[in-house]
């Protein structure tokens, strides 16, 4: 088996495991969040970056890396850990939320799903064997089953036959998977808002014994009680001894929320994204350095930070690169809401060792101001 879980203690507060995930590129602590590097790179970090700030497993796109540079050209480099010159564990997508979201004039069938690329508008066509194909291609460490992602929200008609089809894909991708002793493969668990449908997804996807499970169709427009909600009824269903993945979560609030609910790993654009907007998560909530008021504030983002940026670089000197638009500002950015987001993570691991992860959410939505009314969502 290329992926083992080993749960080591389950905090008596609020019942939110710390575990540990062993892959064929290391093993990290649960939970974690993982950065998203796209394009085989997490936008304006170097692999060493990305180490030297403790991340131990990058997320990477199917899809993009599937139309560029394509998945011959990655295997022909020695897979991806090689291609981009990062040593820690991997995860890959299948695909099929990009083609979901991306592409229009798509059409969906048993076999799979046809549409047209993003970029250059050829038609292509991708089914649960091809996503394996790629996938094990690019050879990461966990690779996802391939899914249909339905919009939010979606009728329960609808969504009762998405979830048999991506069952029958779930099976389809397990009889594709060329390399299961070096590649686990994830199956991905769907049925939207809907309780019997979640119940359904789950049962079907864990008798056919996936290595991992991923919780898809949240964080996709839906209001935050409703994520939980779903996360209360679903991540129950899910084997004890096997890992959970809640896909595309990646504000704080969530994180922590999505951890107190038995959740191991998560990933998510978000910490990147606005970063490259000159946004910034901070432990006093959210900080928008491009502002006027930054202009002479010489004192670092986070005063409780001791990122690399925080530890060197002042808000104006950052304030002054993002407005021209220079790189390196979008490197600090990024550095330090990556490096924000692995060590929260880092503080609930500590909080669920010690039985106190539910002190230590009321203490950080009070200092980050998730409790105002009206508080953003970051
Ligand atoms: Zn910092």
């Amino acid at each position: 088996m290329a992926i083992r879980y080993e749960l080591l203690k389950t905090c008596k507060q609020t019942g939110a495991r710390l575990g540990r995930v062993h892959t064929p590129h290391g093993s990290f602590e649960t939970p974690m969040f993982m950065p998203v590097g796209t394009l085989a790179t997490v936008k304006t970090m170097s692999p060493e970056e990305l180490e030297r700030m403790g991340a131990s497993i990058i997320l990477s796109n199917t899809y993009h890396l599937w139309l560029r540079p394509g998945e011959d050209i990655v295997e022909e480099a020695g897979g991806l850990h090689k291609f981009m010159n990062w040593n820690g564990s991997i995860l890959t997508d299948s695909g099929g939320f990009q083609v979901f979201s991306l592409s229009d004039l798509r059409q969906i069938e048993e076999e799979g799903v046809h549409f047209r690329n993003h970029i250059s508008g050829e038609k292509l066509f991708l089914s649960p064997e091809k996503a394996m194909h790629i996938q094990n291609s690019l050879g990461a460490d966990i690779m996802m089953a391939f899914d249909e992602c339905p919009p939010y929200p979606a009728e329960h008609d609808y969504m009762k036959k998405s979830v048999e089809r991506t069952s029958r894909w779930a099976e389809r991708c397990l009889e594709g998977h060329q390399k299961p002793d070096t590649q686990g493969l994830f199956g991905i668990v769907q049925g939207g808002e809907y309780e019997d449908l979640r119940q359904q997804s789950a049962k079907d996807l864990t008798s056919l014994d996936f290595p991992g499970y991923a919780i898809g169709g949240l964080s996709v427009g839906e209001p935050k009680d409703v994520m939980n909600k779903v996360l209360d009824f679903t991540t129950p269903l899910l084997p004890d001894h096997k890992p959970r993945y809640l896909m595309g979560v990646g504000s704080p609030d969530s994180l922590i929320d999505g951890s107190i609910r038995g959740i191991d790993m998560f990933d998510c654009v978000l910490p990147t994204r606005i970063a490259r907007n000159g946004t910034c998560m901070t432990s006093q909530g959210r900080l928008v350095v491009r502002n006027a008021k930054f202009a002479r504030d010489f004192r670092p983002i986070d005063e409780q930070c001791d990122c690399h940026t925080c530890r060197n670089y002042s808000r104006a000197y950052i304030r002054h690169l993002v407005k021209a638009n220079e790189t390196f500002g979008f490197r600090l950015t990024t550095y330090h809401n990556l490096y924000f987001l692995l060590k929260l993570m880092r503080q609930v691991r500590e909080a669920i060792r010690e039985d106190r992860l539910g002190d230590f959410r009321e203490e950080f939505f009070e200092q980050y101001g998730f409790n105002k009314p009206n508080a953003k969502n970051f």
